[in-house]
């Protein structure tokens, strides 16, 4: 029997759950990347010509096939449409079956039923994984059987799974090793060749300045990095301006790591002694994830409206005056620096801390008043670790639309924030320079500061930096009324 291992969101060849099962069942493997224009294009018609996702997954992709070949196999790679180019592969190849892993987004769901409609009219298989996450969207549910829609309950849940299964069966990982002699070279001749960022269409990006390194070695990079810091996460994680989390999202989004590996390491950190504080406010963030891939596969409605529908009736500001307030957040204009830091933070680097996706998600949609949709699609081009679950369900937690979310009447205050968050106002100078001299206890709030102080500091209000685009305590008061009809609509 022959296989055909597709790679889509998992690029990496140790725990990986569909080689593993493709190599176990099959005398010969060919393994696939598509560079999908079904996905691609869309980017390049909203003009993200430059996208740091492309470019990391090329590097992956890169390394992926390096390590293939270590083995004795190699990463056919191609440029198309995936939902035609893998049936044709299959085709030309004569494999049996396709191997691949589960993906929960709905459009990923369409377009994998369809694949596995045509490799059946070929008479071959279609074979999918849990690989994603530690558990399938079935198999943490309340005792009546239903799916959870609050977090605290779920995680109860799920670790009680986890223990029960001894801890190690869930997170065992998926040896290939044993198996590895089956790996099949790409039969083309000459070699294959990986397609240029410029033949995709796309141009280089500061990925490399900012020494985010692509592929399994990457992640590895990373997770040696944070290990040590583990203990500390609980204490450090809510500082922007600290080397507190792991930054390891987008290795997880494109699954240069697996979520095993990462959910093992924490499990047993947790049962030994010094880094348990740590580890189980980690292990809880990665719960986290699961649970909004859970959400978004049993609500796919979320993508595009509220959890909760009472909060569609909500009316949000329109016209001009809500178009320029939302250009003047994605640019980081609004005259609140830790905002403005925050979102070029965003737009330089395509990180942002998680602190600030909370500040900035709740000022444009609480302070501003704007749609959380619109946030949540600038956000979905922007953010190099980029999940429609879980980039929806902070959104939507922000909006207080969500399942578990913050409650409406609750509305950060983004300069108790800055002050809570980057005291010392060491984040906003790193981005916003113009305000480094300013003292720590103006830099919150400049249009609060003496006139003096900004003389001192050389900053002219209005020109340098801008003036508060809205007073949040006014803010505050018009999204409560806002949020008003949400009350009278049940
Ligand atoms: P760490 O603190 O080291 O956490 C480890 C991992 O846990 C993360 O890599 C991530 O996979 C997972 N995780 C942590 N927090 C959450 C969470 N709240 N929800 C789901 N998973 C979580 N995360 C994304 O991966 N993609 C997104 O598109 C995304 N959009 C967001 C939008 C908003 C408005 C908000 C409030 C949060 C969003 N998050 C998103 C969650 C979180 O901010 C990031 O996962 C985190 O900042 C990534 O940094 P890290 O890897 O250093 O995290």
């Amino acid at each position: 029997e022959k296989s055909l291992v597709w790679f889509r969101r998992d690029l990496r060849m140790s725990d990986h759950a569909a080689l593993h099962h493709a190599l176990k069942n099959s005398a010969a493997v060919f393994c696939v990347f598509v560079f999908d224009t079904d996905i691609l294009q869309p980017l390049l018609d909203a003009g993200l010509g430059a996208d740091r996702r492309v470019e990391f997954i090329r590097g992956s992709v890169t390394e992926l096939d390096l390590e293939l070949r270590k083995l004795g196999g190699g990463l056919l790679v191609r440029h198309g449409p995936a939902h035609d180019v893998i049936p044709a592969l299959a085709r030309q190849l004569g494999v049996n079956a396709v191997f691949s892993n589960h993906d929960y987004e709905p459009q990923a769901r369409q377009r994998d039923a369809g694949v596995a409609r045509t490799l059946a009219a070929d008479g071959r298989a279609w074979h999918s994984y849990k690989d994603q996450v530690i558990f399938e969207c079935e198999e943490v549910l309340t005792m009546a059987g239903q799916p959870f829609s609050v977090f605290t309950p779920y995680k109860n849940a799920w670790m009680k799974r986890l223990a029960a299964a001894d801890g190690s069966f869930f997170l065992k990982p998926y040896p290939i090793e044993k198996y590895a002699a089956r790996l099949a070279p790409p039969p083309s001749s000459p070699p294959e060749k990986i397609p240029s960022l410029a033949a995709l269409g796309f141009k280089k990006t500061n990925l490399r300045e900012l020494k985010i390194a692509p592929g399994m070695s990457g992640a590895c990079g990373l997770l040696e990095d944070f290990m040590p810091r583990l203990g500390q996460y609980g204490q450090s994680r809510d500082f922007p301006a600290v080397k507190g989390p792991s930054y390891l999202s987008i290795h997880l989004r494109f699954g240069t790591i697996s979520i095993r590996t990462l959910a093992r390491l924490a499990y047993q950190a947790l049962h030994q002694g010094a880094a348990a504080g740590g580890a189980a406010i980690w292990l809880s963030e990665l719960i986290w994830r699961d649970f909004y891939f859970m959400i978004l596969h049993h609500h796919p409605h979320v993508a595009g409206a509220a959890f909760k529908p009472e909060y569609d009736a909500i009316r949000w500001e329109s016209g001009e005056r809500a178009h320029s307030l939302f250009l003047a957040w994605c640019d980081g204009r609004t005259g609140y620096p830790l905002v403005d830091a925050a979102m070029l933070q965003l737009n330089q680097s395509g990180y942002m801390h998680n602190r600030l996706r909370m500040v900035t998600a709740s000022f444009l949609i609480k302070d501003l008043g704007i749609d959380w949709r619109w946030g949540e699609r600038y956000f979905a081009e922007r953010l190099n670790d980029f999940d429609l679950a879980a980039n929806n369900g902070g959104w939507q937690w922000a909006a207080s639309s969500g399942c578990d979310a913050q409650p409406y009447f609750r509305i950060f205050n983004p300069i108790t924030q800055s002050e809570k968050f980057d005291a010392d106002g060491k984040f906003i100078r790193r981005y916003l320079p113009q305000l480094s001299a300013l003292g720590d206890r103006h830099i919150h709030a400049p249009w609060l500061a003496p006139a003096q102080e900004l003389e001192r500091a050389g900053i002219r209000l209005g020109q340098d930096y801008p003036l508060p685009l809205v007073q949040h305590d006014e803010a505050r008061k018009a999204t409560l009324q806002r949020y008003a009809v949400v009350k009278t609509v049940n």
